[in-house]
C-alpha cells in the first residue's frame, strides 16, 4: 500500500507539472490573432459575479425566451467567452478557486481525507470540510490591494460573508444584515446568526447592494486605482421573482409557473441590476479606464439529468457559466469559443491591469490575454461537491468524463456530438473512458498532495477555528445546504 502511494505521488508531481504546462504553455492553434489594442492597462476593475447564473439563459448566449438587454449590451462592448467552465459546482469552492487560481482540493474547500491513504467516507468527513482558505493564500483582492487599488466588496452571499478570508484585502465591505438592510462591515461587530438574510430576500438585498455600490463609486470613482467585487444572489433558489419579472400569463391564462420560468424571472431582474451597475460605472468612472469582468460562480440544474439546483453534479447546466470581459485594451463585440476555466480569471485580471508580475507563482490558471485560441488540446478539471457526491470531471479533446469516486463510476460524453451530455459512452469507448478516469484520479491525487503540503506549511495558521467553522456552517444552513 505504501509503495503504491509513493508511485502515485511521484506520478502526481509529474502531472502537476503538466497541469502547469497546459496552463502556461504556448503553442497557438486554430483561430489566431490578438485583438488586444495598444492602450494603457485598466485602472478601475469591476468583478461582477451573479450567483447561480447559467450562461444559456442569457440572450447573448442564444437564449430565445427573453432578452437580457443590459447584459447583451455589455457583450457588445467587450469579449464574450462562450465556453467558460466553473471550477466547482457550488459557491465556496468555486469562488475560492476563482479568487486564488487554485483548485478547491488544493485549498481544502471540498471534503477530503484527513491524511494520505485514509479512506474517504463523506458522512464521516463532512465536518472536516473547510470553509476558509488556508493561511497564506493570496487572493485577487489582496494582490490588487497591494498593487495600490482601493478595494470594495459588495457581497450578498452568506457562505462568503462569514468566512473572513474572502474579506481580506478589502478596504470597504458591504453586506446585507437583514431584509432591505445593507451595512458596512465593522471588524469590531459581533456576529449574530439571527441577522442573516434569507435567500428569499436575495433580490431585495441585491438591489440594496447595487444602490450602495453607486454611492461608493460616487465617493471613490476618482481614486487612481480602484477594484470592486459585486456578488449578487437573486437567481439562487427559491426563485421568487418580484411581480415585475414574474412569468407572463400565456393567452391571458395564468398557469402556475414552472421552476424554470421563475428562474428566468430572476434572470430578468438581474439583467436590470446589471444595467444599473454599468450605469454607475459609466457615470462615475467612465469606459476609458474600466475593466468589467461579468461572470457567475456556477449554474443551476432545472430538471436536466433528473436533477435540480447545484452542488451535486458537474454536468453542463451546473458548470457552464457566462464570461464577458470589457476592457479599454480589448476589441468590442468579440467572441471566443476556446475552453476556459474560472481559475483563469485571476491571471487575466492581473494581465489587463498590467500587474501580471504580482501573480502568485503557484497558480494553476492561465491569462486569457492575448486573445488567441492557443489551447485546442487543453484539459480542464472541475470538482467540488455537496450532499455526499464525490464527482470530479475533466474535459479533454472534445470529451468530458465524470468520475464518481464513491461509486467508482465513470460517465463519458462526446461534447461535439452531444453538448447536452445525454448519451453516456463509457461502456462503448471503454479505453478512452479508462484513460480519462485514470487521469482524473491522478490529477485529484496531485492536488490532494499539494493541499497537505500547504496545510503543513501553514501549520496551525491553516486550521480554522471553531468559531470560523460554526459561522460557515450556519451560513450554509441559511442557504439550505446543511440539514439538521
Ligand atoms: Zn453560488
Amino acid at each position: 500500500m505504501k509503495r503504491r502511494y509513493i508511485l502515485i505521488a511521484a506520478a502526481g508531481i509529474a502531472i502537476l507539472g503538466c497541469l502547469f504546462f497546459w496552463a502556461r504553455g504556448p503553442g497557438a492553434t486554430g483561430r489566431g490573432g490578438s485583438t488586444t489594442k495598444a492602450k494603457p492597462p485598466a485602472t478601475a476593475v469591476f468583478l461582477i459575479v451573479v450567483d447561480t447564473l447559467r450562461a444559456d439563459r442569457l440572450s447573448c448566449y442564444g437564449y430565445g425566451a427573453h432578452r437580457t438587454v443590459n447584459i447583451d449590451r455589455l457583450a457588445d462592448r467587450g469579449v464574450t467567452f462562450d465556453r467558460l467552465q466553473s471550477a466547482a459546482s457550488w459557491t465556496t469552492p468555486s469562488m475560492g478557486a476563482m479568487l486564488t487560481s487554485l483548485f478547491p482540493t488544493q485549498l481544502g474547500l471540498v471534503e477530503i481525507p484527513a491524511r494520505p491513504g485514509e479512506t474517504f467516507e463523506w458522512r464521516q468527513k463532512r465536518g472536516q470540510r473547510s470553509h476558509v482558505l488556508p493561511a497564506r493564500t493570496r487572493t485577487l483582492g489582496m494582490v490588487l490591494h497591494d498593487a495600490g487599488f482601493y478595494t470594495g466588496g459588495f457581497v450578498n452571499q452568506p457562505a462568503l460573508n462569514f468566512a473572513t478570508c474572502y474579506r481580506l484585502g478589502f478596504d470597504d465591505w458591504y453586506w446585507p444584515v437583514g431584509p432591505n438592510q445593507i451595512e458596512k462591515y465593522d471588524p469590531t461587530q459581533r456576529f449574530t446568526p439571527q441577522e442573516w438574510p434569507s435567500t428569499r430576500y436575495a433580490d431585495v438585498s441585491d438591489w440594496g447592494l447595487v444602490g450602495q455600490f453607486d454611492g461608493w463609486l460616487e465617493q471613490h470613482g476618482g481614486e487612481e486605482r480602484l477594484f470592486a467585487w459585486i456578488h449578487l444572489l437573486t437567481p439562487h433558489r427559491p426563485y421568487e421573482p418580484a411581480e415585475k419579472y414574474a412569468p407572463a400569463p400565456v393567452d391571458g391564462v395564468t398557469e402556475k409557473p414552472t421552476a424554470s420560468q421563475r428562474y428566468d424571472g430572476e434572470v430578468r431582474a438581474i439583467d436590470d441590476m446589471i444595467g444599473k451597475i454599468v450605469g454607475s460605472i459609466e457615470r462615475h468612472v467612465g469606459w476609458d479606464r474600466s475593466l468589467i469582468v461579468f461572470t457567475s460562480d456556477h449554474g443551476e440544474a432545472l430538471g436536466e439529468h433528473g436533477m435540480t439546483e447545484h452542488g451535486h453534479s458537474l454536468h453542463r447546466e451546473v458548470v457552464h457559466i457566462p464570461l464577458i470581459v470589457v476592457s479599454p485594451s480589448l476589441s468590442a463585440g468579440e467572441r471566443m469559443d476556446r475552453l476556459v476555466s474560472a481559475v483563469d480569471l485571476f491571471p487575466t485580471i492581473l494581465a489587463l491591469t498590467g500587474e501580471s508580475a504580482r501573480a502568485p507563482s503557484d497558480i494553476v490558471g492561465t491569462s486569457l490575454i492575448p486573445l488567441i485560441d492557443k489551447d485546442a488540446h487543453r484539459m480542464l478539471y472541475m470538482e467540488g461537491m455537496l450532499y455526499g457526491s464525490t464527482e470530479r470531471a475533466i474535459v479533454d479533446q472534445g470529451y468530458k468524463l465524470l468520475y464518481d469516486q464513491q461509486g467508482d463510476v465513470c460517465s463519458l460524453f462526446d461534447l461535439t456530438a452531444d453538448p447536452e451530455e445525454t448519451v453516456d459512452l463509457a461502456t462503448q469507448q471503454t479505453q478512452r473512458a479508462a484513460m480519462m478516469c485514470a487521469k482524473a484520479q491522478e490529477i485529484y491525487g496531485t492536488l490532494l498532495e499539494d493541499h497537505w503540503k500547504r496545510r503543513a506549511r501553514a501549520g496551525q495558521e491553516g486550521v480554522e477555528s471553531d468559531e470560523d467553522r460554526q459561522r460557515a456552517m450556519e451560513a450554509l444552513r441559511s442557504l439550505g445546504y446543511v440539514d439538521d
